[in-house]
Parts: C-alpha cells; structure tokens; sequence
C-alpha cells in the first residue's frame, strides 16, 4: 500500500493514520507459500519526528496455509505488525536501520509482506495431531486409516526407520 505523506511534510510531532482493505498475492517464504482469499485489514500510522517519519503498520486478517504433513490447505488467523524510520534525507552509510524516503510517498507493500512472513509458524500444521500421508500409499490418513498394515516392523530396524523419517523431514 502507498501513502502520500506530504500533508505532514513541516509539522514535527503531528500523526496520520490510514486503513485500507485489500486481498494480497502470494508470499513465497522459507516455511512454504501463503495466500489469500479474503481481504486482509491493514492500518498504518506515520508521526513526523522531524528528521524523518516513524511508521507503525499493522495487518489482520486470515491466511491460506498448507500443512506440512498433509499437504492440505487451510485458514489461519493473521497478526502482523512492523515499525520503520524512513529519513527525508540520507544521514550517511552507518544509519542501516533507518530507510531514506524517496519523495513524498511511502510504498510499504514489502514491508507489509515481509512482517507477514515472519509472523508465520515455522511448520504450518492444519491441527496439532495432523497423522499426515502414509508413506507407503500416500492416502491422507486424517480421512481414515488406509489398509496398510502399520506393526509389521521388525523392532530392530524400527531405529532405521525412525532415523530415515528424521531425514525425510529434514528434507522438506
Ligand atoms: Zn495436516
Ligand atoms: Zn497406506
């Protein structure tokens, strides 16, 4: 979202707040891709702070998810917030934290994505017992158990098969 700023331009100390209603396109992050089917609430408050603007963003909403043993999709609750200094000018290279404005428009669309992603679980589950896909037919076994037979390991090479499965969740 873009916010002209520039009726705070020369007035230190005075705030303004706008909201805005929108559905986002896809974040592809570390732990998988979100989405979004419903319109997501955003609210944004920039105070001038005189060599620059402080701004607080904050989103809510709901999420598309997919869970990471079952693969299937589902919604979760969203809560997502940010805060950032943008200067009005360049106070040279040490100020890292700090973001340059580049005219008198803040576009906090990254910014926005960026918070949404970091407030998301490492590992999306759908339910905290989710059972998964059986590994040997792949049926989703939140549906019902499928017919393949489940103790027919030998205890001996139970071991192998944990540390086999450690590996396979190691690697997606
Ligand atoms: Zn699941
Ligand atoms: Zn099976």
């Amino acid at each position: 979202m873009r916010i002209n700023i520039s009726q705070l331009e020369g007035k230190t100390g005075q705030s303004l707040r706008v909201t805005e209603d929108k559905i986002l396109s896809p974040i592809n992050g570390a732990g998988g891709e979100v989405s979004f089917k419903n319109p997501l609430h955003f609210a944004v408050e920039v105070t001038n702070v005189g060599d620059g603007y402080w701004v607080e963003g904050r989103v809510s909403g709901k999420c598309i998810l997919k869970c990471a043993r079952c693969l299937d999709e589902f919604m979760a609750p969203l809560h997502a917030s940010f805060t950032q200094k943008y200067l009005t000018e360049a106070k040279g290279k040490e100020a890292s934290d700090e973001e340059v404005l580049d005219g008198d428009e803040l576009d906090l669309e990254d910014k926005f994505r960026e918070s949404i992603l970091l407030a998301l679980p490492m590992k999306a589950l759908c339910r905290e017992d989710c059972p998964g896909i059986c590994p040997r037919c792949g049926a989703n076994l939140k549906e019902g158990d499928c017919k393949c037979p489940r103790n027919d390991i030998d205890p001996r090479w139970a071991v192998l098969g944990d540390l086999l499965r450690d590996q396979q969740k190691g690697v997606d």
